[in-house]
């Protein structure tokens, strides 16, 4: 592999170019998986990262060109009966000032949206149980007959099948559900004991076979991962196939057990961008906002290692900074209108172009391998 298609990293993240490519990242192109072992040479060094990311860029370009995709997200409450240890806007959190968008002000976000030339709209909030299905149904209905041409995505948590059921049948396309992690016992330290990993995971396959595109995910440097939780982390994605996955570094929130935590690496992160794009060619993947949290240009960065989505926020600003999942959020000062072209202006310093259509994922070209993953 020689390399021309590297200009994009040569002049920015200072990973070092090496002489020749490496033998891993040009297997991990070519075969779109590794052995365990080999996985885990990739991802406790850096001396790879030039080669991800040249590869990386590479396969996005073949895929979607410089296009960037919009998600207009719309934090809608949170309130939460969960307790996830890292999240600022667990149950526990007595701090926080809770709060819940109606019905009306939802609605005024989308149409703010729309104006922006927002095609999706992602519904996010805490697992809310004052949020019950029969509000959700009523509400999706309606953005589904104003919005035909949107997709509505969905982003609230562990659901029964039914449920899930009802959502899409009133007009949701897509869901958001991170599986945060892969590995049992990590799952379990990140979580109380009343959460459940295989529950996490039923609600994807559940969500999947209701005929949702589905996205998951999970956190980068939380407290306790090891190599192997990644890996693992991979593996399942590999086994689920979503059509979007998400991850972010974990960032400490002053009110939950993990405050004391350092945040998740920024190099590291970029690194499992790479090599998710790497894995999986064809799908979406966001430059995250906890990315632009821990780097002033984290997201610039994210899109250039393979990441092309971004989600800008559409809430209205008085509620922004009571969304607070972890310290230092940034976006939660301006209007949508702002976010919308500090948006615009980053993708396009980056070398990226943001494209308001729907933005559905790829289908995959084939052609490369077919051997499947290992699990
Ligand atoms: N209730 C929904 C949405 C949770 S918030 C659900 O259960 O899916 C959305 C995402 O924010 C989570 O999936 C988690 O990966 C991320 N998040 C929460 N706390 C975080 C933290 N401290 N640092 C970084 N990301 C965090």
């Amino acid at each position: 592999m020689s390399y021309n298609l590297a200009s994009v990293v040569e002049n920015f993240t200072g990973f070092p170019r090496p002489a020749v490519m490496h033998e891993l990242p040009a297997l991990l192109h070519k075969n779109r998986t590794l052995s365990d072992e080999e996985l885990k040479g990739l991802i406790e060094t850096d001396q790879f990262d030039f080669d991800l990311v040249a590869l990386a860029d590479s396969v996005r370009r073949e895929y979607y060109g410089t296009d960037v995709y919009l998600r207009g997200l719309i934090e809608f409450t949170n309130y939460c009966r969960n307790n996830c240890l890292y999240c600022g806007i667990r149950n526990g959190n007595q701090t926080l000032e809770r709060y819940r968008l109606s019905e009306e002000e939802i609605l005024d976000c989308c149409k703010t949206g729309y104006e922006l030339g927002y095609r999706t709209f992602v519904l996010q909030g805490g697992d809310d149980p004052g949020y019950g299905d029969e509000k959700i149904i009523k509400l999706v209905a309606k953005i589904r007959e104003r919005y035909e041409d949107c997709a509505i995505t969905l982003s609230f948590g562990e659901k029964p099948a039914k449920s899930y059921r009802a959502f899409f049948e009133s007009g949701a396309d897509r869901y958001l559900l991170r599986h945060e992690t892969a590995n049992e016992p990590h799952y379990r330290q990140l979580h109380p004991q009343t959460m459940d990993l295989k529950k996490r995971q039923d609600c994807l396959w559940n969500l999947k076979e209701i005929g949702y595109e589905v996205g998951s995910g999970f956190l980068v440097g939380s407290p306790y991962q090891t190599t192997q939780c990644l890996i693992e982390d991979l593996r399942f994605l590999q086994h689920l196939q979503p059509d979007m996955i998400g991850i972010g570094p974990f960032i400490a929130h002053h009110a939950t057990p993990f405050h004391d935590f350092a945040n998740g690496p920024l190099r590291l992160t970029l690194r499992m961008i790479s090599i998710l794009r790497l894995m999986f060619p064809n799908i979406l993947i966001p430059a995250t906002t906890a990315l632009g949290t821990i780097d002033p240009h984290g997201r610039e960065h994210g899109l250039r290692c393979g990441a092309n989505v971004v989600m800008p926020n559409l809430s209205p600003v008085a509620v922004r900074k009571k969304y607070e999942l972890y310290d230092n959020k940034i976006c939660t000062g301006e209007e949508a209108a702002e976010c919308r072209h500090c948006l615009e202006r980053r993708v396009t310093n980056a070398g990226y172009k943001i494209v308001t259509h729907i933005g559905n994922a790829k289908p995959l070209i084939s052609s490369r391998r077919e051997t499947g993953p290992q699990s």
